[in-house]
């Protein structure tokens, strides 16, 4: 340890100039507790915080790292582009190639918009559902997260298929009015949403595996119920991929359902993180006449100055070749199903009630003896456990999501070693408790 805690000083000046002294909530470590660490530099799969202490880096930016940070293909192509210009206002061929190499991973859409973050991307997906359906109210369901606008941070009110309440303040009551918020993998809720109001619908948006509330798949028959009932009805299904996006698996998580339900299709995808390699971008798309509706062809308005942007365009797509390589996604999912084995192992070797899931370079694992299914389970894990385990890992080297309710991810440049060292770094906690 050094004596002075430079990441101490860092936040007292940060609380100074910046509000909580960060620039996006949950990196504030305001549900565990503690003083966040100030990264200072990474490479691979670890970072050093302003102590110079290194940590095994199992957030990844929340997703976007899945090479690990500073790969040389990656840096090299930054590097270039960045000799080229950072802005330009105008199209470029990096935006086709990338645009084109989207398509080819997500077969289910025609076309595709980039923009700069995930919010914008699921903001203006259900811009074009309501506009191309002429449609305003739609289904979200508890515990996804699609970013922050307006329409989109409601919570459920009291009593089945009301409509939302908001969950942040400078949020009208009157912007909330068309969103209809379920309880996650509830068929009962969807049916009765549909019969109540499923001509009024523009569209479902749904995270198909929930990375915002931990880990939570959707069922397969729920998932297959969605589909079904968007169709019926004339209403889109759209899937928030920004997490699961080319991180589950090649195809996304859309191909992992399609597994179980021939022919699955959303009608629109919403991608961010990976796509964009750690840079900021992401992206929404669909069905070629959906996508028509926007301007300049359509009717349906969306824009942005940096979209598109010729640097974060370098970097996804320097980023996608990486990982559309032969075995990618094999060696990733067999290390991410290692740690949780790992974990699980540990702790019921302890005793202690454990339970974890993954899919690809995604995982998340619980308090509990059953994987849960719903918001309002993962909301009754033992708080003061997972924060002891939090900060024990911190302690040790490893960092994990500062939030019981947030996803894990590892990316390729995790070794062996590196999960043999975080389960036995949790074995030692778990076994302490
Ligand atoms: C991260 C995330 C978003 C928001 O993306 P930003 O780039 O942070 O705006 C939206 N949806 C899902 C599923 C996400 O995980």
């Amino acid at each position: 340890m050094t004596q002075v805690d430079r990441n101490q000083i860092l936040f007292d000046r940060a609380r100074q100039v910046i509000p909580g002294g960060v620039n996006s909530p949950v990196r504030a470590f305001k549900a565990v507790g503690g003083t966040p660490r100030f990264v200072q530099r990474a490479q691979g799969a670890y970072f050093w915080d302003a102590n110079d202490k290194k940590y095994i880096d199992f957030i990844g930016s929340w997703g976007p790292m899945i090479l690990g940070h500073g790969h040389p293909a990656v840096v090299e192509a930054v590097q270039k582009a960045l000799l080229e210009g950072f802005s330009f206002g105008a199209p470029t061929e990096r935006e086709v190639e990338l645009a084109e190499a989207i398509l080819a991973r997500v077969p289910s859409m025609d076309m595709v918009r980039l923009v700069s973050s995930g919010t914008e991307a699921s903001m203006s997906a259900i811009r074009v559902a309501r506009g191309a359906t002429g449609r305003s109210k739609f289904i979200k369901f508890e515990g996804c997260y699609h970013g922050h606008a307006d329409s989109l941070l409601v919570k459920a009110g009291s009593g089945l298929a009301t409509f939302g309440h908001a969950t942040s303040a400078g949020v009208p009551a009157e912007v909330v009015q068309h969103t209809i918020v379920l309880e996650y993998n509830n068929l009962q809720q969807l049916e009765e949403a549909f019969v109540t109001h499923g001509r009024e619908l523009a569209c479902i948006i749904i995270e198909p595996i929930a990375g915002n509330m931990n880990f939570v798949r959707a069922s397969v028959p729920f998932m297959k119920r969605c589909r079904e009932l968007c169709t019926e009805y004339g209403a889109l299904l759209v899937f928030d991929e920004v997490m699961t996006g080319l991180r589950v698996a090649f195809g996304s998580a859309q191909s992992v359902y399609a597994r179980d339900i021939p022919g699955f299709e959303p009608d629109m995808t919403v991608l961010g993180k990976v796509i964009g390699g750690g840079m900021p971008l992401a992206a929404f798309g669909g069905k070629r006449h959906l996508m028509e509706q926007l301007a300049p062809l359509g009717p349906v308005y969306q824009a942005g100055t940096l979209s598109g942007n010729p640097v974060a365009t370098a970097c996804g797509l320097a980023t996608l070749a990486e990982i559309g390589k032969p075995g990618f996604y094999e060696d990733l999912g067999r290390k991410t199903q290692a740690l949780v084995s790992g974990l699980i192992a540990a702790a019921t070797k302890a005793g202690i009630p454990f339970c974890g899931d993954s899919e690809g370079g995604m995982f998340g694992f619980f308090l509990f003896p059953e994987l849960p299914q719903n918001y309002a389970k993962v909301m009754t894990t033992d708080n003061k456990t997972f924060n002891h385990l939090f900060h024990g890992l911190l302690e040790r080297g490893v960092y994990i999501a500062p939030a019981l309710y947030e996803a894990g991810f590892m990316s390729a440049a995790h070794t062996d070693a590196d999960i043999a060292e975080t389960v036995a770094a949790a074995a030692d906690i778990f076994n302490a408790l």
